[in-house]
């Protein structure tokens, strides 16, 4: 029998956030976040990761599952939409990510040197970058990729936290539909 530990890991993501002001390359790290849910999933035909160690999952039980309007949840959310929708959004920025840094490898473009959010949109917040070791270009590029895509779906979801319920973000999680037989 598997112990949940979801709600104790929750500080897993305070941590990664905090290691890319340490030093962006190491928002790379974040990527396990995406990389273990699947290898679960296939190794043991079950969504463990979601069920039982998902500390993103963990951070909005733990913060939200006190406070919160919890209104009714919106259509698009019920009927299917916003599954659809995010799903596309992370396949795109999936693709834009790698691609992005092939190209950075090749030295065909330079790395991006802020976060965004949705992808195009510059979060004006320099990242202090405590660690002032030289990293290799595609590393700093990605951190700064995964990084983006982790804080722009924490603050989505802390905000569908807020008005509907903790674990709002999961009924459209990329993860949790493409680890759903059925979307
Ligand atoms: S649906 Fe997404 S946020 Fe929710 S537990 Fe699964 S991976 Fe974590």
């Amino acid at each position: 029998m598997r112990r949940n530990v979801q709600n104790q890991l929750f500080f897993v993501t305070i941590l990664f956030f905090i290691l890319g002001i340490f030093h962006i390359s190491l928002a790379v790290f974040g990527l396990i976040c995406f990389i273990l849910p699947f290898y679960q999933y296939f190794r043991y035909k079950d969504k463990l990761w979601c069920k039982y160690y998902c500390p993103r999952a963990g951070i909005f039980t733990v913060i939200f599952g006190k406070i919160g309007l919890r209104k009714k949840l919106p259509n698009w959310i019920k009927n299917g939409k916003g599954k659809e929708i995010v799903l596309y959004y992370f396949g795109v920025n999936l693709l834009f990510a790698t691609m992005s840094t092939i190209m950075v490898s090749l030295g065909r473009i330079d790395p991006i040197d802020h976060v965004r959010f949705l992808m195009l949109f510059e979060i004006p917040i320099v990242l202090p970058q405590i660690l002032t070791y030289s990293a290799p270009s595609p590393a700093i590029h990605l951190g700064y990729r995964v990084y983006s895509m982790m804080l722009t779906s924490t603050i989505i979801g802390s905000v569908l936290a807020f008005f509907y319920l903790p674990r709002t973000w999961c009924m459209i999680c990329p993860i949790q539909t493409l680890t759903t037989k059925k979307i």
